[in-house]
């Protein structure tokens, strides 16, 4: 154990904000930015979605379609702890960056908005991180506005998602009624309007209730609250870390983002209460502490051209072990090739800068000029160090893909590779006439790619659709290309592995009744 290293790793937070489209999660996420003191003033985050921050000339698509495509980090110190935001996109066509994500993240901050309840998305987001069993810490958003009752919005966590929610505190009123938060774990009262900034906070006595002389005491939604207080301390559940820690309980927190209220409340028991960098396991079997003296991480993410000066690309390394520095050697598991790290940034909202220090739940951002692959593991010292895989998504959706100018094959295939690299979109070749096929998870990604292709490669792309395919893989010793037909196209993956892209599950069924010895499986 290597004390100096563990005390740096303790305050590390490392988390993502996952929500429904609109929940506020770009709000919440510049607040914390300002409470943090790296942003000056409201509005930054905020402007880069509305496009007058260009951030990345692609992010215009985001922009002329109001939703979040990237994924982003972003660092900064609050408290003595050192915390990493993860932004994820919220489109559900982006799910798969938002798994692998959310592998990097130590827990995660789920927003609601609490006029509308859990909604789709929040609901498939909430199952991944479910099987990442990572600790959900839960913000009620917009109670400026009339919304749900408080009481529904945290039974509904239990019936939809299956998971306990506990208040930590309470609204009093909501929307143009609403006087303030009662803070049951803080035992305050947080006022919505206070009378002078100093004057935020209003202690309650032995009882939990306020003294008859502070003001509010006698307000009707107060009073309201304390009946509906009583109503929690009875039956409602009671906060326990352990089951939080495991994700079998979240603990519920009420407030307005757009007002920055009840979101340094918020943080505040967030930094307290989420975990510190826990071991990992590698090898398969082995587990490695975040103290461990050498330094180990994994690459979640490989993004190109976010700084359109500069065309450069950036792999995300979560780092897992030992201390990152200039400079350092380490070796690439997948290759067992040695590769010096002497460029490497960290995130401080929209600037990047030089790594000073990074342990253990720390982002670094390293330029890449083509070494990395999604997935890889990276680690110093002798021992090899190799993460688990980083889980890949089945596309559902093809399309055939061919340059529109066949002069420009030469940008044609860097982007293709490039983009291929980077997870945007899966490709596969057709077995017979080495015809490119690209596989995803939901349309928009297609449209990412052939919008970034053109503006970032200047290729301009034919794409055909395929439409909904199941795809499936076969042993190469099983294969015989005669197999294959329009209604079962048999193409390869990246790797060569060949596999049918099925019409449907119609077309799967007959070629199971047709070649009943031929094993298909989903997955490689
Ligand atoms: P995202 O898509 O989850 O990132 O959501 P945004 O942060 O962009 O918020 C979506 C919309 O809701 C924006 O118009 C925000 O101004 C608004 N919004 C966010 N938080 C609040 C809040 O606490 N109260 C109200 N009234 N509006 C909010």
């Amino acid at each position: 154990m290597n004390k100096e290293l563990l005390d740096k790793v303790n305050k590390r937070r490392t988390f993502a904000i996952i929500s429904h489209p609109d929940a506020g999660k770009t709000t919440i996420t510049e607040q914390m930015l300002l409470l943090g003191g790296v942003i000056r003033s409201a509005g930054t985050v905020k402007a880069r979605k509305t496009g007058n921050y260009a951030t990345s000339d692609w992010m215009e698509i985001e922009k002329k379609r109001g939703i979040s495509v990237t994924s982003s980090v972003m660092q900064f110190e609050y408290e003595g702890k050192r915390i990493n935001i993860l932004d994820t996109p919220g489109h559900q066509d982006f799910s798969e960056d938002t798994y692998r994500t959310l592998m990097a993240v130590d827990a995660a901050v789920m927003v609601i908005d609490s006029a509308r309840g859990i909604e789709p998305q929040t609901k498939k987001l909430f199952k991944v991180v479910r099987q990442r069993g990572i600790p959900v810490f839960t913000f009620m958003n917009k109670l400026d506005r009339d919304g749900r009752e408080p009481l529904d919005l945290v039974a509904e966590l239990e019936d939809v998602l299956g998971i306990e929610g506990v208040a930590m505190n309470w609204p009093i009123g909501m929307g143009q009624t609403m006087k303030g938060l009662y803070d049951i774990a803080n035992h305050r009262i947080e006022l919505y309007h206070p009378a002078d900034a100093d004057h935020r906070f209003l202690p309650l006595n032995e009882a939990g209730r306020l003294d008859p002389d502070q003001p509010l005491a006698d307000d009707p939604q107060y009073l309201d609250t304390m009946d509906e207080i009583e109503l929690l301390e009875g039956a409602g559940a009671e906060f326990d870390r352990e089951a939080v820690l495991a994700g079998k309980q979240t603990p519920v927190f009420f407030g307005s983002a757009l007002t920055n209220f009840g979101v340094e409340t918020f943080l505040q028991s967030f930094v307290d209460l989420a975990p510190a960098p826990a071991a990992h396991v590698v090898n398969e079997t082995e587990t490695l502490a975040p103290d461990d003296d050498e330094f180990s991480g994994f690459i979640f993410k490989i993004q190109a051209n976010m700084n359109p000066q500069h065309r450069d690309r950036i792999a995300f390394v979560r780092v897992c072990s030992g201390e990152f520095s200039k400079g350092l050697d380490v070796t690439l598991a997948r290759t067992g090739k040695p590769v010096r790290l002497n460029n490497a940034v960290e995130f401080e909202s929209s600037a990047r800068v030089q790594v000073s220090e990074a342990v253990a739940g720390d982002i670094v951002g390293l330029y890449d000029t083509g070494n990395f692959q999604i997935g890889d593991s990276i680690y110093a010292g002798k021992h090899k160090v190799e993460f688990a895989p980083l889980p890949e998504f089945t596309p559902e959706l093809f399309m055939r893909v061919s340059p529109k100018n066949v002069m420009k094959q030469k940008s044609f295939h860097k982007g293709m590779n490039q983009l291929v690299q980077e997870g945007a979109v899966q490709l596969y070749r057709n077995y017979q006439t080495e015809d490119y096929i690209l596989g995803a998870v939901g349309q928009l990604q297609f449209e990412v790619f052939q919008y970034r292709m053109k503006n970032e490669y200047n290729s301009d792309v034919e794409m055909t659709s395929l439409g909904h395919r199941v795809a499936r893989w076969i042993d190469p010793d099983q294969l015989d290309p005669k197999m294959s037909s329009s209604r079962n196209l048999l193409v390869k993956d990246r790797f060569g592995n060949p596999l049918f892209l099925f019409e449907n599950a119609f077309a799967e069924r007959w070629f199971h009744d047709k070649y009943p010895d031929v094993k298909l499986t989903e997955k490689l």
